[in-house]
């Protein structure tokens, strides 16, 4: 199993049956400690780092220099893009996001995408930019968008809320089955049976068991098929 979108200040939360866990960022503290834990757990980590739309006042400029000093060790740009949910400054929002994008490009790296309300703004984005790879993560998009990002060329991250959220599954079914990742977005996002209490890596098992239910096939049948979307995605 692999969970494609953790926030972790620890690894204590890891364990045996995840082969790898993808490290999001929020900002550029995040970014560095996400490059210091990869360090200590170089297999079993995968790290990302970027800035999320709702710390757009984060700086682009200081995330340039991470990357540029630490492209080797860094597996993805991200969780960036486009949050319009709340009053955030959306000019700013796009600056920052654009600034992830071309360091995505520049360093050959997946992008890992946060689009909340925001789903076809981020897409129109994406298609001023050639060969861009990426997730959209936590996706929220519903069925009418699906096919907008698959002609992308983008995957689909799909999250515990799978367990409790009527009308995702319906989602999932038109998804795919090579485009789908999985992903906890721990500490956020617990599924079902632990709603209420702080996710963890561990707690992927639950949407790999939901998503075979929905596939009708195997638990192994699943994990085979998603891990590989995973691996050719983030390329290990
Ligand atoms: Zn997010
Ligand atoms: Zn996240």
């Amino acid at each position: 199993m692999i969970d494609t979108h953790a926030h972790l200040e620890r690894l204590c939360d890891i364990d045996k049956g995840i082969d790898k866990i993808i490290l999001a960022a929020s900002d550029v503290t995040d970014s560095k400690n996400n490059l210091l834990l990869g360090e200590i757990y170089p297999d079993k980590l995968l790290v990302s780092v970027g800035i999320h739309p709702m710390e757009s006042q984060d700086s682009p400029a200081k995330l340039e220099k991470i990357v540029e000093e630490n492209y080797q060790k860094i597996g993805a740009i991200g969780e960036c893009g486009l949050d319009f949910s709340g009053e955030f400054d959306k000019e700013k929002q796009i600056i920052v996001f654009k600034k992830q994008i071309e360091l995505a490009q520049k360093y050959k790296l997946p992008l890992i995408i946060h689009a909340r309300k925001a789903v076809d703004e981020v897409v129109e984005i994406l298609k001023e930019y050639k060969d861009l790879s990426g997730v959209f993560h936590c996706y929220a998009g519903g069925n009418k968008r699906i096919k907008k990002i698959l002609d992308l060329g983008f995957y689909f991250g799909i999250d515990g809320n799978l367990t409790y959220e009527a009308g995702l599954e319906e989602v999932v079914k038109n998804i795919p089955k090579d485009r789908l990742v999985l992903e906890t977005d721990s500490p956020y996002l617990t599924p079902v049976p632990f709603r209420g209490e702080i996710n963890s890596p561990k707690n992927v098992e639950y949407i790999y068991k939901k998503v075979a239910e929905i596939w009708d096939l195997s638990f192994e049948e699943t994990e085979k098929i998603v891990d590989g979307n995973a691996k050719r995605l983030f390329g290990f």
